[in-house]
């Protein structure tokens, strides 16, 4: 594999599959490419995805126990074999030149190819009050399982109680003196998690309440928060605020190329074929119901199989 770093392509090095991310999605829909001997490039911003944000993975086949960042460096070990062209770069935008697509990164790259498949996933859903950009780095986290150690014996607030929330909870009561999960409802994760988290005693619960403002000087010091049918307004002294109210998908970059959803995923039909034909997507940026490691990569090998039909049917390999 080699890797490409600055120099735009030309007609010559037109490949016949662009894929688009690398988690688990991408990764696995690159082994199967170069299984077939496509010409690939695998252009992504970063390596393993979501992956990387867990600690715990506990169903993925193979593999009773192992932490995300393993089976990441598993995957892209997986990929290293292969002779194909990564680049770590952001896609800005997709558009379509005569017969073939061309991926336009924010640094200017282009790269030209006769199949593409997104597997851009989802990120992190932004709180949207004042200081959370300001903060951003400087005590605001969207990724407890990354930064919790960097907030050993302080107090942080986590803001989010579905899985990712109560899981992030969990991770910072292991450094920090104080964890005060803020919610404006229940406390919605997986029972067992959810009766483990209660238990631990720097768990300070605020259910009912919303962040209004994120306070500090250089980095994070205080959080307001507000019960707005209590009328009661609550200062939280925190040095790390972690954010965890759900995810987003990637898409923004191909609004307007391919159909979406109301939510932004991409609207694909079982064999991975967008609303464009000769563009495929898989895995969390996409329409599919379940958001898995597993269903990912499977998703990611289907999309690759059904761009090859595509290929070999328009005679272009
Ligand atoms: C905290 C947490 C815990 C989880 N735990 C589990 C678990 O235990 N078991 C399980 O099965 N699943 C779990 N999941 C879900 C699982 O991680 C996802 O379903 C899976 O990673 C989705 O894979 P994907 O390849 O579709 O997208 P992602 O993993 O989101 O990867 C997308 C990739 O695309 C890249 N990218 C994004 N935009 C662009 C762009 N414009 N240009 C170039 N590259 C781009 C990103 O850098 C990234 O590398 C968890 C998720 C989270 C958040």
């Amino acid at each position: 594999m080699h890797e490409i770093s600055n120099g735009k392509t030309d007609c010559n090095s037109i490949f016949d599959l662009t894929i688009i991310g690398a988690g688990p999605a991408g990764m696995t829909a690159c082994v199967y490419a170069a299984r077939k001997k496509l010409k690939t490039a695998l252009i992504s911003e970063l390596i393993g995805g979501q992956m990387t944000w867990t600690w715990d993975i506990e169903n993925y086949m193979g593999y009773q126990f192992i932490t995300g960042p393993e089976l990441s460096a598993k995957f892209e070990q997986q990929i290293t074999q292969f002779p194909i062209t990564r680049a770590f770069e952001k896609v800005s935008r997709i558009e379509r030149i005569d017969k073939h697509f061309r991926c336009i990164t924010d640094t200017g790259n282009i790269y030209d190819s006769r199949a593409v498949i997104i597997a851009t996933g989802k990120q992190s859903r932004e709180l949207g009050v004042p200081g959370e950009k300001e903060f951003r780095g400087k005590g605001v986290s969207y990724c407890a399982i990354c930064d919790a150690p960097l907030y050993r014996g302080v107090p942080v607030a986590v803001i989010g109680c579905g899985n990712s929330g109560i899981e992030a909870a969990e991770s910072a009561a292991k450094y920090s003196s104080e964890v005060h999960v803020v919610c404006p409802v229940p406390w919605h994760a997986d029972p067992i998690l959810t009766e483990k988290v209660k238990q631990l005693p720097s768990v300070k619960e605020h259910t009912g309440f919303m962040v209004e403002q994120i306070n500090g000087d250089q980095y994070v010091e205080n959080i307001v928060i507000k019960n707005n049918s209590q009328d009661k307004e609550v200062n939280l002294d925190v040095k790390g605020i972690f954010i965890e109210i759900g995810l987003t998908p990637n898409t923004g970059f191909c609004k307007g190329f391919v159909e979406l959803n109301n939510w932004g995923e991409i609207i694909i039909n079982n064999r991975n074929e967008t609303s464009i034909p000769g563009v495929f997507a898989a895995g969390d940026a996409t329409d599919v119901p379940e958001k898995q490691i597993i269903i990912a990569a499977g998703e990611g090998a289907k999309a690759t199989l059904s761009a090859y039909r595509y290929l070999l049917n328009s005679n272009d390999i």
